[in-house]
């Protein structure tokens, strides 16, 4: 879009999405998280786009798995580096204990949630003039009961770009 400051389009620069307040946790172990994503002006830093997003995940499956970083340089290497990302990520998530609410239910057992910072990202469907580009963001929730066990997620979502809201 056009950026008022500049007075010429511009392509958006990465931000840190902001996690609002604390996620929620219900006792089945349903994960909620708000992230506030913020496209700014690469040019200049002017906040020109932002979307909140509503992120939703299950301790109950071990997590969910998050969307790739961007990776640079030629094609054939970026693809490579997706691959092996792909694979540590599916490890990852294999070390992850579920949760098994029955075990969590009662006196001594409640559940909490905390997200300390959240990842921005993107991605790009298409090519060319179809090229549609996705932002958005990936958190990582540690969720904790009361009896001491804890668990952890990677909570990832995003939004097309012309889903977000203009701010200028
Ligand atoms: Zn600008
Ligand atoms: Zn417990």
């Amino acid at each position: 879009m056009r950026c008022p400051d500049c007075n010429k389009f511009v392509s958006y620069d990465e931000s840190n999405p902001e996690v609002e307040g604390d996620p929620e946790v219900t006792e089945d172990g349903d994960v909620t998280v708000s992230v506030r994503v913020v496209l700014p002006c690469a040019e200049c830093g002017q906040e020109l786009k932002d979307c909140t997003l509503e992120l939703t995940g299950s301790i109950s499956e071990g997590g969910t798995p998050s969307a790739p970083p961007k990776f640079e340089g030629k094609k054939a290497v970026r693809e490579a580096a997706l691959v092996e990302w792909r694979a540590k990520r599916a490890e990852y998530l294999k070390t992850l204990k579920p949760f098994d609410p029955e075990k969590h239910k009662g006196e001594g057992h409640e559940l909490s949630a905390e997200a300390d910072s959240a990842s921005f990202t993107s991605r790009s469907e298409g090519s060319g003039r179809y090229c549609v580009t996705f932002y958005g963001a990936s958190v990582p929730v540690t969720v904790s009961c009361s009896c001491g066990e804890t668990w952890e997620l990677e909570l990832s979502g995003d939004e097309r770009a012309s889903g977000f809201e203009e701010l200028v």
